[in-house]
């Protein structure tokens, strides 16, 4: 069986091709979404999702988050004194989503399609891949977002040709892309996003909103202060657009604060986030060539676009209405499980062509003769351009510039940068030429890029024929085979924590942390039962734990309302 996983920066989900199609599978919590968060405590446990969050009040410096932003980096990241690289720590939410995956199917699952940012680079697409292999998956294929966004909802099965804007509001990250269906092939045609922008940023306008309202600052509040302001903040934004109005509070120094804030003031205060969303709208259509009437569906994905303030941003921009018949957080997975189901060839889901783009500029270092005899060096020529469709193969056909030249070094770098020395370097090839008087002998150098990121280099000597080709590996941070196979044992001695203790710690995790932000009798209530249910699990009577943890739960939803 071949998954489909969607590897988010706040959370992932797993799904699989049933026989009614695709589904995501829940969670060892029985929930869909898995917080993309781990933990690693001193004695080595691992901890993913809702408890690994749990802990972050308690032992922040034993948890990471947002990682899914550092892929591809040599970011190091230090829990509780061990270190880990990016694609390390999204291993490991990747593991948890197959042990929850292989119980949910009764059978092992092996292989994967991963989703990933239609801008991730190749960097980011081949660290995804390792973390991927890390986890004991072989990811055969990855799927750009967008592109399984646009799977999950069935586009490529329309009979017209269509235009889509995928508009992507994540936790932390905004993209969008445009793309297009055109005889039976789905093809991304522009991408563009911010990196830096999502729902966090909402929820932060939230707990500015009642900040000001009340009179107080941010600054001077400690950590834990401020993340509980953020964790009712974050509560108050998704709630708002039910009653046209939300009563957040905020337990600060002792006092239990309250507030009304209004739809009408927080839309109000949003202004200047919505202005910010607009810009990479314009962008991407300007790149496509296209203007906001030329498309035909808007698909809204990523937990964010729930927010009415930004729902109604968009039907007054395009003057259409989204489609969101699917769950925003699981398009993507569902997509991702479709594309799995492609490349196992089942019949129930029509093989179409996905098609992507190349997110960034890749090209080689030239010489530029600007004047008769003058050179510049270092300067970069572009082979294949920023936001073409791939699979590409271009080729630049380049001269020599030295008389009795008898050698020529391709650069092969990505970048914008109009000098070589400020684009990434990705790897090199060099080719004997012919000696012969500057600017007779010439090599044609062809890149081809596929959907699975991967560039092959070719250069032919024109003159005689001869050809020489790689395949760009990312050089520093490339793992063997060997190298991965002893990285998968380091790791496996971390263990994650056994299924069905799972819940039972996440209660306990949950309950420190409300007995730290309650006061008075409702914090002797809880200690009473935390202590039942510490008692409880000593004895280790299956029942008994049971009714003590279910007891302990009603007490903790009463208290989080
Ligand atoms: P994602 O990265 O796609 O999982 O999106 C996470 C973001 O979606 C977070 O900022 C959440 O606060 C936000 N979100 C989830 N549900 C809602 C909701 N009902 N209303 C507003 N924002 C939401």
């Amino acid at each position: 069986m071949i998954v489909g996983i969607d590897l988010g920066t706040t959370n992932s989900l797993i799904a699989y091709f049933s026989e009614e199609g695709p589904r995501i599978i829940p969670n060892r919590l029985g929930k869909n979404l898995t917080p993309s968060v781990v933990s690693v405590d001193s004695e080595g446990k691992v901890y993913v999702g809702e408890s690994a969050r749990e802990r972050m009040s308690l032992y922040p410096d034993s948890v990471a988050q947002t990682f899914k932003r550092s892929m591809g980096t040599e970011r190091d990241y230090v829990l509780s004194g061990r270190h880990f690289r990016p694609e390390e720590l999204s291993s490991m939410v990747l593991r948890a989503l197959k042990e929850d995956a292989e119980a949910f199917l009764g059978e092992e699952v092996t292989e994967a399609v991963i989703s990933v940012p239609a801008y991730f680079d190749d960097k980011r697409r081949k660290a995804t891949k390792r973390a991927g292999e890390l986890a004991g998956l072989k990811v055969e294929r990855m799927i750009s977002e967008p592109t399984a966004a646009a799977v999950a909802y069935g586009l490529y099965d329309k009979t017209q040709d269509t235009r889509f804007l995928v508009f992507d509001l994540g936790g932390g990250t905004f993209d969008v892309s445009i793309l297009e269906l055109y005889h039976n092939i789905l093809e991304v045609r522009a991408v563009a996003g911010d990196n830096y922008l999502g729902g966090e940023d909402f929820t932060e306008v939230m707990a500015k909103l009642f900040l000001q309202k009340r009179g107080l600052q941010l600054q001077g509040m400690n950590g834990k202060e401020q993340a509980r302001l953020y964790r009712q903040a974050e509560k108050a934004k998704c709630a708002i657009d039910e009653q046209g109005e939300v009563a957040m509070s905020f337990l600060y120094h002792e006092q239990m604060l309250e507030e009304t804030i209004t739809a009408k003031e927080y839309g109000d205060a949003c202004e200047e986030l919505l202005m910010k969303i607009r810009e990479p709208v314009k962008k991407s259509l300007s790149d496509a060539g296209l203007k906001l009437g030329d498309i035909d569906e808007v698909l809204l994905i990523g937990g964010a676009t729930r927010l009415s303030i930004v729902r109604d941003f968009l039907i007054r921009l395009f003057r259409k209405f989204p489609d969101t018949r699917l769950n925003p957080d699981e398009t993507v997975a569902l997509g991702a499980a479709v594309q799995a189901a492609m490349k196992e060839r089942r019949e129930e889901v029509r093989e179409v062509i996905l098609t992507d783009v190349c997110s960034f500029t890749l090209g080689t270092e030239v010489v530029v003769e600007y004047e008769e005899g003058k050179y510049e060096q270092g300067r970069f020529c572009p082979i294949i351009e920023r936001n073409t469709v791939i699979p590409a193969s271009h080729t630049e056909r380049l001269f020599t510039v030295r008389d009795n030249q008898d050698m020529v070094r391709v650069r092969v770098l990505q970048g914008e940068s109009r000098f070589a020395k400020n684009n990434l370097f990705l790897g090199e090839l060099t080719v004997g030429i012919p000696k012969a008087p500057k600017g007779q002998e010439s090599i044609d150098v062809t890149y081809t890029y596929d959907v699975n990121s991967l560039l092959e280099v070719e250069v032919t000597v024109t003159s005689t024929g001869v050809k020489q080709k790689m395949i760009i590996k990312d050089q520093e941070n490339q793992m063997t085979d060997e190298e991965i196979r002893e990285r998968m044992e380091q790791l496996a001695y971390l263990k994650l924590q056994p299924r069905d203790y799972e819940e039972n710690r996440l209660t306990l995790l949950r309950a420190e942390r409300m007995y730290e932000e309650t006061l008075g009798d409702r914090r002797k209530m809880l200690d009473h039962y935390i202590t039942a249910f510490e008692a409880a699990l000593e004895k280790g009577g299956h029942d008994e734990i049971m009714d003590a943890r279910k007891a302990l739960n009603e007490i903790l939803e009463d208290e989080s309302q």
